[in-house]
C-alpha cells in the first residue's frame, strides 16, 4: 500500500455491498488509516482480475466523516459495470486519488443542488458531511428520478437526514410517475425551479451527471437569470487529463 505520495494509490477491500436501486449499487471499502478526502472528490476506481483489469473514474458517494470508502455505480452491463456489480465482501479494488474540486465549500451558506439521477453521489458525499458535521449550510437537493419508491438512489438516506438536519431538504420530482404519486412531475426546469426554491438568488448551485444533464442544469439557471458565479458543476465524462496533469 502506497499512499505517501500527492495521490494515493492503494488496495482497498470491499467491506460491505449495497444494492440502492435496480440498476444502482453502492459497494463499500474498509478504509483505510490516514487516507483522507473531501466529500464530492472522485478517484480511479480499478476492479478485475489481474490480467483484466479496468479502470473509471467514480465519485466517492461516501462523506469524509463515514469510516468506509464507498463509491456507488449505475449498472450498464458493460464491463467494467460488471465487474463492479460482481464484486464481494473480501473481494480487492485499487484507487487512486482523491481527485476533483467540486466539493463542499463551508463558506456557502446557501446551496441549491440539482441531480438527475447517479449524478447524485457527490451530492450524497457533501449532504451526509454537512449533516454529521452539524454545518448551518442550508441545502435543498432538487432530485429529478424517473420512477418512485424502490427506484430512488440514496431516499432512505435522506430521509433519515432530512428528518436530522434541519438545514437539509430533499424535493423529488418523477418523470414517469404513476397516478399515485402526489409530488411534482417532470425533468427539473426553470418554473420548478423558480417555484420550488424561492430564494434561488441567494444560492450557489452545484450539479454533476452526465454532460446531457449537466449542460441542461446549466442552461435553465443561465435561463433564469443566475450569474455564472453561482453555478459549480462537474461533468461524469469528458477529458481527465493524462498522467502527470492536475486532474480537476
Ligand atoms: C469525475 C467523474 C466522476 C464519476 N462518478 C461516477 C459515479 O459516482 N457513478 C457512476 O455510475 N459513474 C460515474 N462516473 C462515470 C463513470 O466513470 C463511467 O463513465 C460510467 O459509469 C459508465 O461506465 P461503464 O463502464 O458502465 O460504461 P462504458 O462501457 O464506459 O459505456 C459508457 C457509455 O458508452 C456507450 N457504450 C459503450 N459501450 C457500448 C456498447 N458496446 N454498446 C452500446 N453502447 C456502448 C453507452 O452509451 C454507455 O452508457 C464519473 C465520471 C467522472 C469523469
Amino acid at each position: 500500500m502506497n499512499f505517501s505520495g500527492e495521490k494515493a494509490q492503494l488496495e482497498i477491500e470491499v467491506s460491505n455491498v449495497i444494492q440502492r436501486t435496480e440498476d444502482v449499487k453502492s459497494v463499500r471499502f474498509r478504509r483505510p488509516k490516514g487516507f483522507d478526502y473531501l466529500s464530492g472528490q472522485w478517484a480511479f476506481v480499478t476492479v478485475g482480475g489481474e490480467e483484466e483489469q479496468k479502470t473509471k473514474p467514480l465519485s466517492f458517494s461516501s462523506s469524509p466523516t463515514e469510516d468506509f470508502l464507498e463509491f456507488t455505480k449505475r449498472l450498464t452491463g458493460h464491463e467494467f459495470s460488471n465487474d463492479f456489480a460482481a464484486m464481494e465482501v473480501g473481494d480487492a479494488a485499487t484507487i487512486r486519488g482523491p481527485y476533483g474540486k467540486l466539493t463542499l465549500q463551508e463558506n456557502h451558506n446557501k446551496i441549491c443542488m440539482l441531480s438527475g439521477g447517479i449524478g447524485v453521489t457527490p451530492l450524497r458525499s457533501m449532504i451526509r458531511y454537512s449533516t454529521d458535521k452539524v454545518l448551518e449550510t442550508s441545502i435543498i437537493l432538487l432530485y429529478s428520478n424517473r420512477f418512485e419508491d424502490d427506484s430512488i438512489a440514496f431516499m432512505d438516506d435522506f430521509d433519515e437526514m432530512q428528518a436530522r438536519n434541519p438545514n437539509f431538504r430533499v424535493i423529488i420530482t418523477i418523470t414517469r410517475p404513476n397516478q399515485a404519486w402526489k409530488g411534482l412531475t417532470g425533468r427539473i426546469n426553470q418554473e420548478m425551479v423558480e417555484k420550488t426554491v424561492p430564494d434561488y438568488a441567494e444560492r450557489i448551485f452545484y450539479s454533476c451527471g452526465p454532460k446531457p444533464m449537466v449542460d441542461a442544469m446549466v442552461d435553465t439557471l443561465s435561463k433564469i437569470g443566475l450569474p455564472e458565479a453561482q453555478i459549480k458543476y462537474k461533468y461524469f465524462s469528458g477529458y481527465l487529463g493524462a498522467p502527470g496533469e492536475k486532474f480537476t
